[in-house]
C-alpha cells in the first residue's frame, strides 16, 4: 500500500516536472541569405540550447533559384512548434509558407527575426507588418516610417523620403536600455558593449504595434537605432533584433542573453532566464 502510495506521488511529480520544465520548442528556418548562415545557424542553436529550457530544430530551405517542384518539398509546420526563428534572407517562400506563417503568428504563434531576416521580402506587405522594421529589398519611405531616438530619448517616426536600411564599417558598440521594465530588458545594465557588428541604421517600415527596447547610436546616421524591438501582431508575438552580421557578433554573451530571452518571451509572453554570469558592462564587451 505505501509502495503504490509512493509510486503515485512519484508519477505525480514527473507529471507536473515535465510541465513545468517542458521546453519551448524552437523552428529555425534557414537555407538563403546573403551573409553567411551555415556559420551563424550554429551559433543561434548554441545560443539557445546552453539553456535547457529550448529544443531548436532546423529546416533548411532549398537554394536560390530553385523549381517549384524543390519547393513544394519544404513544409514548416509552424503550429508543432512555440516560435519560429528566422535567419533567412532569399527568395519569396511559395504562396502556401507565406499564408501558414501569417495565419501561425497572428492566430497566437510567435516569429523571431535577427539581423539580415529584416531584410527578406520587401515586398510582402504582411512580412513588413510583422517585423515591424526593415532594411533594403527597395524599402523606403513608401516602406513606413525610419524610427529612431533622438538625442533627448524621444522616439521619432520620421516620414520624409529616405532609403531604408544601412551601416557603418562593423565595430563595437554600445547598447543602451530604453526600457527596463520589460522582461526582455529588464536588470540589464543601461548601457552595454556589444561584440563587433554591423550596426544597422534607417530601417523602415510599417511600424505598428513596435515597442523599442533599447538603442545603439550610430555614428554613420547621428541617430540611436532601434536595437531590441518586440512588435504585437494580431494575437501574436514577435521579437526583432537588428544585430547579429556574423558568427563572432552573435558570441557576445549580451546578444545571447538578448535572444534568449526574446524567444522565451514571444514563446510564452514572459521571462524566467536570469541574465548570464560575464554579462557585458559599459566598459567591455563579453564573448563566449
Ligand atoms: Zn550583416
Amino acid at each position: 500500500m505505501i509502495i503504490t502510495k509512493i509510486l503515485f506521488v512519484f508519477v505525480l511529480g514527473l507529471i507536473s516536472c515535465s510541465s513545468i520544465f517542458a521546453k519551448i520548442k524552437v523552428l529555425l528556418l534557414d537555407g538563403q541569405n546573403n551573409h553567411n548562415w551555415k556559420a551563424t545557424t550554429p551559433v543561434l542553436i548554441d545560443a539557445l540550447e546552453r539553456n535547457d529550457g529550448f529544443d531548436v530544430t532546423v529546416l533548411t530551405s532549398p537554394p536560390k533559384k530553385s523549381p517549384e517542384k524543390a519547393w513544394n518539398q519544404w513544409k514548416p509546420d509552424f503550429s508543432a512548434y512555440d516560435v519560429t526563428l528566422s535567419n533567412y534572407n532569399g527568395d519569396l517562400w511559395p504562396k502556401r509558407v507565406q499564408d501558414g506563417l501569417v495565419k501561425y503568428v497572428k492566430g497566437g504563434g510567435a516569429f523571431v527575426v535577427v539581423h539580415a531576416a529584416n531584410n527578406s521580402f520587401g515586398n510582402w506587405p504582411e512580412y513588413n507588418r510583422m517585423i515591424g522594421l526593415g532594411g533594403w529589398g527597395g524599402r523606403n519611405e513608401k516602406s513606413g516610417p525610419y524610427l529612431y531616438f533622438n538625442d533627448l530619448g524621444k522616439l521619432v517616426r520620421d516620414p520624409r523620403p529616405g532609403r531604408g536600411g544601412s551601416h557603418g564599417p562593423q565595430s563595437e558598440f554600445a547598447v543602451q536600455i530604453r526600457d527596463h521594465a520589460h522582461p526582455v530588458t529588464k536588470d540589464m545594465p543601461k548601457v552595454w558593449m556589444h561584440a563587433k557588428d554591423e550596426l544597422y541604421d534607417s530601417l523602415r517600415g510599417p511600424a505598428e504595434g513596435v515597442q523599442v527596447l533599447a538603442t545603439a547610436y550610430s555614428e554613420k546616421s547621428k541617430k540611436h537605432e532601434p536595437m531590441i524591438m518586440t512588435i504585437a501582431y494580431g494575437q501574436g508575438r514577435v521579437f526583432h533584433t537588428p544585430m547579429g552580421h556574423a558568427d563572432y557578433s552573435m558570441k557576445c554573451i549580451g546578444f545571447q542573453d538578448v535572444l534568449q530571452r526574446g524567444t522565451e518571451w514571444a514563446a510564452t509572453g514572459r521571462v524566467t532566464i536570469k541574465l548570464s554570469k560575464g554579462f557585458p558592462d559599459e566598459n567591455k564587451v563579453s564573448s563566449f
